[in-house]
């Protein structure tokens, strides 16, 4: 099967011949009708009920007991973080096959990296990596769990979803709670994704997800917190609206807080966009089942499924490549006709910034780095 093959394949499941973006958001439900409620409300910034609207069917839909708006998802990182204790010297375990804003939320509180590596199922971190590293180099004293090359105290464990496929989250949180680390998880892209039927983002203390413009829903920017703990929850709208303290006309503000609200005209967009999750996600799975079969017969190019004890959004839809040389040679086929595909990230560890963090063997995230690529995933009604 070449290349041409499918191009023109990807090109008759979008029925265009124009250029085909790698995820378009769908505003087909009532999102201009709640946009101009809002309008016409004039409360189009930081009170409104559309943001309330928003909290309560969101929690529904993840089944959390709260969830609080953020202006982005990398916010909503940085605030769950926060809530974990997580704080200036302490260090965060994550996997180097990530977005960035997983690894920006950390170092905005002045906390370090660790990373270990990913499964190659689930492409998100892996409990065997992080039972052995844990088990290798640290040592739990008192209470906390310690880095015994650094001395200092690993707080979280902030896993991700990659691509919506849930990682082995049971398995990492019965880990972290052994070594009374917090697990936060990044579940910005896996809205919609389950694992053994329970929702990801609401396995550990807190989870994060987002709804920027290439997400499975938009806000054009924003992002959630969820948690089920009463006094977090409170904690979060706290820190996230400036800190201050419920007044009729006072200004008191009791700390340092965030100006890390959702303002209300984009809750109202987010409203419309939830209203439509079990279409976009019903659209994608059959996206899926059409490369499925496709690919099927490809020796060359393998389709990656959801995982074990799993049900993937499919928010990006993905390929494994056999090795790097024919993956470059895929994107710059497919980008140069017109279809849009994109690597998975560089590795974290290799970045500037986080050279210097400590790291497990690496191996399965540096074979994923070389080959995987996402190709058209929008949805399609
Ligand atoms: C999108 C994303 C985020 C948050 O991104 P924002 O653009 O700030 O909403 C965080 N982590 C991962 C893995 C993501 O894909």
């Amino acid at each position: 099967m070449s290349f041409k093959n499918i191009t023109t394949f990807i090109q008759q499941t979008f029925d265009t011949e124009a250029f085909i973006p790698l995820h378009e958001p769908r505003f087909t439900g009532n999102e201009k009708k709640y946009l101009n409620d809002c309008i016409d409300s004039t409360f189009v910034s930081s009170v409104g009920k559309y943001v309330d609207i928003f909290e309560k069917e969101f929690a529904r839909t993840v089944g959390s007991k709260y969830a609080i708006a953020t202006v982005n998802g990398t916010a909503a990182l940085h605030i769950s973080l926060l809530l974990a204790d997580v704080k200036k010297e302490d260090e965060v375990i994550t996997q180097p096959l990530t977005f960035i804003a997983t690894c920006n939320a950390i170092s905005y509180i002045g906390a370090k990296q660790i990373f270990v590596d990913v499964d190659l199922d689930t492409m998100g971190l892996s409990p065997d990596s992080l039972k052995s590293f844990l088990e290798t180099n640290c040592e739990l004293k008192g209470n906390a769990c310690i880095n015994k090359t650094t001395g200092k105290i690993i707080k979280a464990c902030v896993p991700m979803h990659t691509f919506g496929h849930p990682c082995r989250i049971e398995e990492i949180k019965n880990i972290c709670d052994i070594w009374n680390i917090a697990l936060v998880e990044d579940a910005a892209e896996s809205l919609g994704s389950y694992y053994k039927e329970k929702h990801t983002g609401t396995f550990g203390k807190v989870g994060a997800f987002s709804f920027n413009g290439n997400k499975i829903i938009t806000s054009g920017g924003g992002g959630a917190i969820v948690t089920d703990d009463e006094n977090l929850a409170k904690r979060a709208k706290h820190i996230t609206t400036t800190a201050k303290i419920p007044h009729s006309y006072e200004y008191v503000h009791d700390e340092i807080g965030y100006n890390y609200r959702l303002p209300n005209i984009n809750a109202s967009l987010l409203v419309a966009q939830l209203e439509q999750l079990d279409n976009f996600l019903k659209s994608k799975r059959e996206l899926t089942l059409k490369y499925k079969k496709f690919f099927s017969t490809n020796n060359e190019i393998k389709f990656i499924e959801e995982p074990k004890d799993s049900k993937s959004n499919y928010w990006l839809q993905t390929v494994l490549l056999n090795d790097k040389i024919k993956r470059d040679e895929f994107l710059d086929f497919t980008n140069k006709n017109g279809v849009m595909t994109r690597p998975i990230w560089r590795l974290m560890n290799e970045l500037e910034m986080f050279k210097d963090c400590q790291c497990t063997d690496l191996k399965n995230a540096k074979y994923l780095e070389e080959r995987v690529v996402n190709i058209p995933s929008s949805v399609r009604v």
